[in-house]
């Protein structure tokens, strides 16, 4: 026995048999002294692999040292140092980092995740970021989601006057359709408390390719303006039957759920079918389940178990929940006399892989058979909405499913209109602050001065930078 503890301080939860039925959050708080034992098991790496994995380099190895020394007020001070939505982040980041953590390979990784809430739960987190002296040159942001938020902090704490615009009524994007047992409603808004210092103007309400557009901004006067609109416009199965009332996407499924208490189908027992493998049929399934007592969930997913998409922990507490799952299997049709009665689906096998190397789906002639149920829940992906957005910015996306400019700093085929995104919400936290600092260094240029680091965002005089021994991402973007 040589003194390391290689397995985790258990982080107290929500029983399976009571969560379903319940929104209320799964994971519980550390108290202090769990999380002072925890952040004691952190080997304190000189090279610090946690942080080289995190997109946006959160200096999680400093937190977890001073969370060791019970210092939770500098812990979450420098917490908040490299991460404005931390409050978010701490619940429903995909830990990135925890998947490099060395203690994974003798044990269970450090709580990263858990401890960076322990660090705001525990230490003194109502902070408020301070601008730079101000610039006089404007810009806009179209879109609050983590993306466009992360760019406008980054923007505003070098003193540009910023504006976002917003097509909904709230801010946050998609962070908004995360179930409340892993978010429950209130953190954007604690994160975005600490914003209110900064020059940052929020226009909700307003929808780029209806109400302006890239360019009717510019021509306004601002001088630059970054489009983060992300992909929310939910992809269609492409079957008949799915004009069928009691069919629904699952994001909007997913957004009525987080607004009331009884979502899009009210309270009671149903048989749903979610079509999908990722994360966001998981949320889906497990967001039903929540609202049918004693119903059925049944997930569908064209390939096996261990090519699915979602998150290894989603599934897993998904089945104690008690969904049920049907692997390699497409849906052919969705039946009913004018309402969802089944979903008639079609076995498939493995064939040649495809150009990215995943196998391709053979599907199997004369096997259908129908699933008897009476809602659709159709999680099959998502894409961006570029409705009277100018073919001449060239947005289409490629390779990904949000709209990225082609050109260095993604900019766009317009001067001065940047677009990015991410793949979850720390990495589009990352694109954004990526194209805040082509969008800074592209405004210096212009102007004729150095692009400006990002200062201290409380006001100091150092400028934080990578934590000593940080060999560079491991991570792209
Ligand atoms: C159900 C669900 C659960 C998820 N769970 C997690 C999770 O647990 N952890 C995680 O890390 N990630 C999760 N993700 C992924 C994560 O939320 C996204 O990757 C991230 O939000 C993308 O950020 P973004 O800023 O690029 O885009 P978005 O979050 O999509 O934000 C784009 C914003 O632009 C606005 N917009 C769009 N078009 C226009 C327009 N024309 N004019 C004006 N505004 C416009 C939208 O309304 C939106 O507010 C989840 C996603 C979903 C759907
Ligand atoms: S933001 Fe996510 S990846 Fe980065 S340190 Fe925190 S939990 Fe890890
Ligand atoms: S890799 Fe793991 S053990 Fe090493 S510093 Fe990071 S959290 Fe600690």
């Amino acid at each position: 026995m040589n003194g390391f503890r290689y397995e985790r301080t258990p982080i107290d939860e929500e029983a399976g048999a009571r969560r379903a039925g319940s929104f209320a959050e799964i994971l519980h708080a550390y108290t202090r002294d769990q999380a002072v034992l925890e952040a004691q098991r952190c080997l304190q790496c000189a090279m610090p692999f946690c942080v080289q994995a995190c997109p946006i380099t959160q200096d999680c190895r400093g937190y977890i040292s001073l969370i060791a020394q019970r210092r939770f007020d500098d812990a979450a001070r420098l917490t908040l140092l490299d991460n404005p939505l931390a409050t978010v982040l701490c619940k429903c980041c995909y830990h990135y980092c925890e998947e490099d953590c060395v203690m994974g390979g003798r044990g269970t990784p450090i709580a990263i995740r858990h401890l960076k809430r322990a660090s705001l739960d525990h230490g003194h987190s109502d902070l408020v970021y301070v601008p730079s002296a101000p610039r006089s040159s404007r810009v806009a942001i179209i879109g609050a989601g983590p993306a466009g938020l992360m760019a406008a902090w980054e923007l505003a704490l070098r003193g540009y006057p910023v504006s976002v615009f917003e097509q909904e009524p709230f801010l946050g994007g998609q962070v908004d359709t995360i179930p409340k047992y892993h978010l429950d409603g209130t953190e954007l808004r604690r994160d975005l408390d600490r914003f209110r210092d900064l020059d940052i103007t929020f226009v909700t309400e307003r929808r780029a390719g209806r109400d302006f557009t890239p360019e009717s901004l510019l021509a306004e006067g601002y001088r630059a303006v970054y489009v983060a609109i992300g992909a929310s416009d939910p992809r269609a199965l492409g079957v008949p039957g799915e004009h069928l009332p009691g069919v629904f996407p699952a994001l909007p499924f997913l957004l009525a759920v987080n607004r009331g208490p009884d979502g899009l189908f009210g309270r009671k027992d149903r048989a749903v079918v979610v079509v999908g493998g990722g994360d966001v049929a998981l949320d889906a399934a497990r967001s039903a389940l929540r609202l049918t007592a004693s119903g059925t969930i049944t997930v569908v997913y064209r390939r096996s178990r261990d090519r699915m998409p979602a998150g290894v922990e989603e599934v897993a507490e998904g089945t104690e929940e008690g969904l049920k799952f049907l692997f390699e299997r497409v849906p052919v049709s969705i039946v009913g006399d004018g309402y969802v009665a089944g979903i008639v689906l079609r076995r498939v096998t493995e064939g040649p892989p495809d150009a990215s190397g995943r196998p391709t789906t053979v599907e199997v002639p004369g096997s259908e058979h129908t699933i008897p149920c009476d809602t659709v829940l159709v999680a099959v992906g998502e894409k961006a909405d570029l409705t009277g957005l100018p073919p001449e910015l060239g947005l289409t996306p490629a390779g990904h499913p949000w709209p990225q400019g082609k050109r260095p700093g993604w900019m766009t085929e317009v001067e001065g209109v940047f677009a990015s995104g991410g793949r979850s919400v720390v990495y589009a936290m990352s694109a954004g602050s990526r194209a805040a600092e082509a969008i800074d260094a592209y405004l210096a240029k212009k102007e004729g001065r150095d692009p400006t680091p990002r200062p201290d965002p409380f006001g100091g005089a150092s400028r934080p930078g990578p934590p000593p021994g940080y060999g560079g991402p491991t991570w792209t973007l």
